[in-house]
């Protein structure tokens, strides 16, 4: 199975990448923790990369397009998992022409839609292990002890861009550049489009998804 998993900063993509990746078993290609790497890396890349995010624009057409073939490429033959990819309809346009040549149309593309408010809470509440990414919500889903991973005992980390004023700026780029990717797929009507309601709890969330991309599947 070959999914994309859209919608605004908080919507709970990376929660419910956890809950289908377990399911169905296909890679998890995330271009923020993909990003995040090469930050960490401490690559002249990951600088130039760092820079951009803590201000919540979008990282260049160019970069991201690269990074993201390539790690596709890397992982042909698997069910593919696509998270934060694509943002622009140049980047839709670009996943595409690599899933062409590789002769692996995509299955579906699932919206997880929330209101500005509810996204606000969720990010600057959100922590996450350092090591694994396992994402927690200080309120709606916190650790068994505050501030400790509940598998490794590692302690929790905030992202430098999950800060109110930076989440705003996210989300003004969602609705300029990313809203009109889901027109894209709209409008070349090759591929099932899945909108689900992420307002309700998470596993309420992942019953409509998985619903839906079962019925698909023959
Ligand atoms: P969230 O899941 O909270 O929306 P991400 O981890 O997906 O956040 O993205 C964090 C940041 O990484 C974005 O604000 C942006 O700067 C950069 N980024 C991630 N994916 C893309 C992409 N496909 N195109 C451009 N920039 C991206
Ligand atoms: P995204 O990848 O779309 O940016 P995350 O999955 O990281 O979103 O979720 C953002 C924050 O909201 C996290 O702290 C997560 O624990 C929390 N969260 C995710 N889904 C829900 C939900 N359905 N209800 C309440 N909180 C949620």
């Amino acid at each position: 199975m070959r999914v994309v998993l859209m919608g605004p900063p908080g919507a709970g993509k990376g929660t419910q990448a956890e809950k289908l990746v377990e399911k169905f078993g296909m890679v998890h290609l995330s271009s923020g923790d993909i990003f995040r790497a090469e930050k960490a890396s401490g690559s002249e890349l990951g600088q130039k990369l760092a820079a951009i995010m803590e201000t919540g624009a979008l990282v260049p057409d160019d970069v991201v397009v690269e990074m993201m073939a390539k790690a596709i490429v890397a992982v042909e033959g698997s069910g593919l998992l696509l998270d934060g990819f694509p943002r622009t309809v140049a980047q839709g346009e670009a996943l595409d022409e690599t899933l062409t040549k590789m002769d692996a149309p995509l299955d579906a593309v699932v919206i997880i839609a929330a209101d500005d408010d509810e996204i606000v809470g969720r990010i600057t509440g959100r922590r996450s292990c350092p090591s694994t990414g396992k994402i927690y919500h200080v309120e709606y889903m916190p650790p068994k002890v505050e501030g400790i991973d509940d598998e490794t005992g590692e302690s929790l980390v905030q992202r430098d861009d999950d800060k109110e004023d930076v989440v705003r700026q996210r989300l003004e780029a969602y609705k300029k550049q990313t809203q009109p990717v889901i027109d894209y797929y709209r409008e070349t009507g090759k591929v099932k489009i899945v909108e689900v309601d992420g307002m309700q709890s998470p596993d309420s969330v992942f019953a409509d998804i998985a619903a839906a991309l079962e019925a698909g599947e023959n």
